[in-house]
């Protein structure tokens, strides 16, 4: 984990770096204490053992089935909100890391679900690691599509209601609601190269693909 995630708890940061030599496929001992950013690296290991997260011998060190289901918790967190925050709202790598690792403190089982849903249930981050599957994974394993979607990975021909706006330039805000296009607004895309073309009721209007990013819809079914 970077620097962010310092402050925060001592033994969700272990558990997190457990998890992840159990995705390297090791338990190195040694190489716990090397990458382990705490102050007091064997205490850290006593208060581990001493709750039953993690076990270690000689030279191995490794997540117990309880401390497995925690660690799986925050990674799961802290990757959800990875792609929450890269894909929804473009924010730079920085404000990115800083803020998965405040959440993945802070974030209720419901609402981590209600993200996962949100965002389509993804498998990866935005780094590529693989995101733990949630109930809500297993609930809706068919519903593969994210429930809102930008406007350029909208299906063509569908209908579908605008949830939000995001963007770049806040000017663009009020040409776009003066044409109609509002959160609340029911669409039907008709087009999407080489400009985006929608109809809202019976009107017809093409914007820009560079927009189309910037608006974000939700099937209507
Ligand atoms: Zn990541
Ligand atoms: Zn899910």
């Amino acid at each position: 984990m970077s620097d962010y995630c310092k402050p925060y708890e001592r033994v969700d940061e272990a558990l997190e770096l457990l998890w992840l030599f159990k995705e390297e496929g090791h338990k190195d001992l040694k190489r716990f204490h090397l990458s382990s950013e705490d102050a007091d690296v064997k205490s850290l290991i006593d208060e581990l053992t001493k709750e039953g997260l993690a076990s270690v011998d000689a030279d191995s060190i490794q997540l117990t089935d309880k401390g497995g289901e925690l660690a799986k918790k925050l990674i799961r967190r802290h990757r959800l909100a990875e792609r929450l925050f890269t894909d929804v709202f473009d924010l730079s790598h920085d404000i990115v890391e800083e803020d998965a690792c405040k959440m993945e403190h802070i974030l209720s089982e419901e609402l981590t679900d209600s993200v996962c849903t949100f965002l389509g249930h993804p498998t990866t981050c935005p780094h590529g690691k693989h995101i733990p599957r949630g109930e809500c994974c297993k609930k809706y394993q068919m519903d593969v599509k994210p429930v809102v979607m930008r406007l350029t990975d909208f299906e063509v021909s569908r209908k579908g209601r605008i949830v939000f706006i995001t963007p770049s330039d806040a000017s663009r805000i009020s040409r776009l609601s003066s044409i109609g296009i509002i959160p609340g607004t029911i669409i039907k895309l008709i087009q999407k190269r080489p400009s985006i073309v929608l109809q809202i009721d019976e009107t017809t209007i093409a914007i820009d693909p560079e927009l189309g990013r910037e608006i974000f819809v939700k099937n209507v079914v």
